[in-house]
């Protein structure tokens, strides 16, 4: 066990050190202060937490499936190279289409309250996912791709609606070829 928490800090440090080394080439990011997550305050807290990390959430599955039974099928899922790695992809037609978490990303629907402890660090936290998400989508449409964001909450009350964004992305790509 203590052998793994080596490998751990091993590793970050090393990373800590190719950033200093590549800080001179063109793709210089800003310097960010990690911010440390507090422990949870609760197992729903816990569960929330965990639930960042989790692909092929449920609003993710009820999407792909619609998808599936409406015929619009042929694309495929977490596919790495494209900013954002997002959730679904077609990649002939370049729709990239994210299933974005309410909480996670400020549904502006939804207005989720920040949890009452430890409330600066979700402050930031979900300041920082907003401004990613924002420059996510930006560079995905400066490399011709058309995305499509959906709230789980949308997902859930008008799955319709969403079906039909994406056909009519999908056929939009096809017109311009
Ligand atoms: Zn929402």
């Amino acid at each position: 066990m203590l052998g793994g928490q080596d490998d751990y800090y091993g590793s970050s440090f090393d990373q800590r050190i190719h950033r200093t080394h590549s800080s001179s080439a063109s793709f210089a990011r800003p310097t960010v202060k990690r911010l440390i997550p507090p422990a949870a305050s609760s197992p729903s807290v816990a569960a929330a937490m965990r639930g960042n990390r989790a692909k092929d959430t449920g609003p993710e599955l009820t999407l792909r499936s619609a998808l599936w039974r409406a015929g619009l099928k042929g694309f495929r899922k977490h596919v790495g190279g494209l900013p954002g790695r997002p959730d679904i992809i077609y990649g002939k037609r370049q729709t990239a289409i994210f299933v974005h978490g309410c909480f996670w990303h400020s549904c502006p629907r939804c207005k989720i309250r920040n949890p009452r402890t430890n409330s600066s660090y979700w402050r930031e936290k979900l300041r920082r996912n907003k401004i990613r998400d924002r420059i996510i989508l930006r560079e995905i449409r400066r490399l011709g791709w058309r995305p499509l964001r959906f709230w789980e909450c949308e997902i859930r009350a008008s799955l319709n609606v969403c079906l039909a964004k994406v056909r009519r992305s999908l056929s939009l790509s096809m017109r311009s070829g």
